[in-house]
């Protein structure tokens, strides 16, 4: 089938079907229902050019990954998906598809650290210039705007304090300013928000995440429905090379097909966590975006569908009590990434953010990040509880 093909057949099913179904037809040899690993780097021509399928070198295209990144545009609601070796080789891919030296970048003030050194040490030295903006307000972020810049990121709900960032009323400020959006979904995964419906030009994902769930693969995603950025996009993927292999393609694609229940397993479980939380005189703040009183309740309860798996907290006491509760607890593993269906916990100041110690990007030194998993929420409680005694 044609991309118009495939997207207006995606346009009428709903979320569950896409995920099981979209880019897997059952394989035209065997019929296996499943997509085969493809572990192959070269394909037979049919004569000089006869190629069978469009296949010729697996860095340009392999089946497994074929099947994934029709999966994945399908579920984003876009024309054109990619896959890569990691989120942030998905980031780097992007970034010198869309920029020149000489460009400028808005990068929100709460954001992955990876994404923040991506800016700040390497995009740099090649003469991209960035500025930082509170992108929860899009008064900031108009304010950032400079003749040069090109791409406006987002990411929403943020790592690791939950911000949230209107992706429509950023995507009008961007627009208008001949700047790209670009929004980093991997926090909400498509099933709880879809950015390119509301403005988004490109979305992001680390398929590390939610989207493999099971934290055993790394991967990255791009996102587009605009067709001609996508053409673009896949030139620069083949010519920079950083692609997803077969095997983790086929990972995270095992992954997709059982997203929706695990969202909503995840976002159940969270509310609790995050209640809990809110009620224990050890704890002095929650940052969960399904609370009543987080500032972007209100945007995030009309962007999303729930409110996701994420947890943060300030905990009473300070640093040191922080990492006291971290090395606590014992059914929230300790450990850094999330997404997966096993519930973790970390200290960001010391672990996933400590590359942005002494930046704008900072994060509280008394700060607790929950994963918080699909296991019995019960006993996730209990494991709070007692690591907070
Ligand atoms: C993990 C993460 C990334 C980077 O992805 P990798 O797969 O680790 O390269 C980017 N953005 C967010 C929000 C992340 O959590």
């Amino acid at each position: 089938m044609t991309d118009q093909q495939n997207h207006q057949q995606h346009a009428s099913q709903n979320f569950e079907t896409l995920a099981i179904h979209a880019g897997q037809e059952a394989d035209a040899l065997t019929g296996a229902v499943v997509t085969p690993i493809y572990q192959v780097s070269t394909y037979k021509q049919d004569g000089v050019g006869g190629l069978r399928g469009g296949y010729e070198y697996s860095r340009s295209a392999n089946p497994t990954r074929t099947a994934l990144e029709e999966n994945l545009a399908a579920l984003e609601g876009g024309r054109r998906g990619l896959a890569f070796a990691s989120g942030l080789a998905a980031e780097d891919c992007l970034l010198r598809t869309v920029l020149v030296p000489g460009d400028h970048v808005v990068i929100p003030n709460d954001a992955y650290g990876g994404t923040f050194r991506m800016f700040a040490k390497v995009m740099e030295r090649w003469g991209v210039q960035w500025s930082v903006a509170d992108t929860s307000d899009p008064a900031s972020v108009r304010a950032e705007l400079r003749p040069n810049t090109k791409v406006v990121w987002v990411e929403t709900p943020s790592n690791p304090l939950l911000g949230i960032t209107d992706i429509t009323a950023v995507a009008e400020i961007a627009h208008a300013g001949g700047a790209r959006l670009v929004v980093d979904n991997t926090f909400a995964s498509p099933y709880l928000q879809q950015p390119l419906a509301l403005g988004a030009d490109v979305v992001v994902h680390s398929t590390t995440k939610y989207m493999g769930g099971h934290s055993d693969v790394v991967g990255g995603a791009l996102v587009t429905s605009d067709a001609a950025l996508g053409e673009e996009l896949v030139y620069h993927q083949n010519a920079m090379g950083a692609v997803a292999g077969p095997f983790d393609a086929w990972l995270v694609m095992r992954g997709t097909k059982t997203l929706a229940v695990r969202m909503d397993r995840h976002s159940a479980n969270a509310e609790r966590v995050a209640e809990m939380l809110t009620a224990h005189k050890k704890v002095a703040q929650v940052y969960y975006p399904g609370l009543p009183d987080h500032p972007g309740h209100e945007i995030a309860a009309k962007q999303m569908r729930s409110f996701g798996g994420m947890v943060s907290f300030r905990v009473a006491g300070g640093e040191e009590a922080a990492v006291e509760v971290c090395n606590r607890a014992k059914l929230f593993t300790l450990g850094e990434s999330l997404g997966g269906v096993e519930s973790l916990i970390e200290h960001p100041g010391r672990m996933t953010h400590a590359s942005a110690a002494g930046s704008a990007l900072e994060v509280p030194s008394d700060l607790v990040r929950l994963s918080v998993g699909i296991e019995s929420v019960d006993d996730l409680l209990a494991d709070l509880a007692q690591a907070l005694a």
